[in-house]
């Protein structure tokens, strides 16, 4: 339960076993175009999931990080051209550090992202983010992007992404939604709820290895206009691959960075066939019951405040003092049964819980809950 678990479904395994030993190249779509068709479709369902039009598209990638990468370069060469130094990328102090640091690979200079405060319920605080553009715009700089989160590393919040939308059309911004952690909630009715507004994103996002419980290696950039992808990161002629002909079907070398790639495709196919989609949703349904179950535990513990009811499936707990807080995490992790991380909301020390294995279910939950609360008893 510490940062954000993975998991590991075992069909995964078995995909992989397959894909690797076909070893099919999929980078362009005239090696395999079955594989390409399976995979394609893939994408072409999660872009359904998320309300994307049929413009939308994207790629498998392997994980939330590289999925930013493609996002920015899609969104710097969409709004701002060959000469982008004085753009502008707008993300909360909430967001992923992959944001900040695609956006240097992708050549920003520091100075072009742009920190806008969170509000006390840790969300995107929009009045200051509306300030800090019209200054941005009186000094010359070009606003290009705007991040929202769904789903906060920190504390699984998500960011007034309806609001966002609103204004990233009123100011002719790429809307950009990080939702490597929440955003496959958007499986369940209470996800869903959650989650709106994600469906006017311009890129989404998606890590399959956190909320699909797949491998490590299995993440997801979604784009509402998939010719921003193939615009930007389609190479020159090359000529070597002529033999190659365009068929009705996307080139993932034009998608990405990457040519050669594994076949992502079948890792996901295959679990999503074999169990249904419905086996997911029940498990994420369940994640979602777990966290607040934790919530309603520590919350009525006098030794332990939490700082909110959670939104989807992280709380953060706080004891009396920092050094007590500190203390409860190390010993609760130092018995080898429940592993639990911290970490710092407005500089105060917080012991975090992370619920997102599908194999965590409530008597591993409640032995974590029952640790926190002896040592609380003890510290206190
Ligand atoms: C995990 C995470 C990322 C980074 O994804 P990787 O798959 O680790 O590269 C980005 N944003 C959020 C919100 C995350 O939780």
């Amino acid at each position: 339960m510490a940062y954000i678990p993975g998991s590991g479904v075992v069909s995964a395994g078995v995909a992989d076993l397959v894909a690797d030993v076909v070893n099919r190249y999929t980078g362009l779509a005239d090696a395999s175009p079955g594989m390409v068709a399976l995979e394609a479709h893939l994408v072409r369902w999660l872009a359904d999931v998320f309300g994307l039009p049929a413009s939308g598209g994207g790629i498998l990638t392997t994980g939330g990080s590289m999925a930013a990468l493609s996002a920015l370069v899609a969104a710097r060469h969409t709004q701002l051209g060959e000469d982008f130094a004085d753009g502008t990328v707008y993300v909360s102090d909430q967001a992923h550090a992959s944001i900040a640091k695609a956006a240097r690979i992708v050549g920003f200079p520091a100075r072009a992202i742009r920190i806008v405060p969170s509000d006390a319920d840790a969300r995107l605080d929009l009045a200051a983010l509306r300030q800090m553009i019209a200054d941005d715009r009186s000094d010359g700089r070009r606003p290009a992007v705007v991040v929202g989160t769904a789903g906060t590393t920190n504390l699984g919040v998500l960011d007034p992404l309806p609001e966002i939308a609103d204004l990233a059309v009123e100011e002719g911004l790429w809307f950009h939604v990080d939702a490597a952690y929440g955003g496959f909630f958007q499986l369940t009715e209470r996800g869903r709820a959650l989650l709106t507004g994600i469906e006017r994103a311009d890129s989404i996002v998606l890590d399959a290895h956190k909320g699909l419980f797949l491998p490590f290696g299995t993440g997801c950039l979604l784009v509402r206009d998939v010719a921003t992808l193939q615009e930007s990161h389609a190479g020159d002629e090359a000529h070597y691959l002529q033999d190659l002909a365009v068929r009705d079907l996307p080139s993932f070398g034009d998608l990405s960075p990457e040519l050669t790639r594994d076949f992502r495709g079948l890792r996901l196919w295959l679990p999503l066939h074999l169990h249904g989609v419905g086996a997911f949703r029940d498990a994420l349904d369940e994640k979602l019951d777990l966290a607040q179950h934790a919530y309603d535990v520590l919350a009525s513990d006098p030794n332990l405040e939490v700082l909110a009811r959670p939104q989807l499936t992280v709380l953060g707990f706080h004891a009396a003092t920092d050094d007590d807080t500190r203390r409860i995490i190390a010993e609760v992790d130092a018995e080898g049964r429940a592993f639990l991380s911290s970490t710092l909301v407005d500089g105060r020390y917080v012991g975090r819980i992370c619920i997102l294995n599908h194999r965590t279910d409530v008597s591993r939950v409640d032995e974590a809950l029952d640790a926190i609360r002896r040592h609380a008893a003890a510290a206190g």
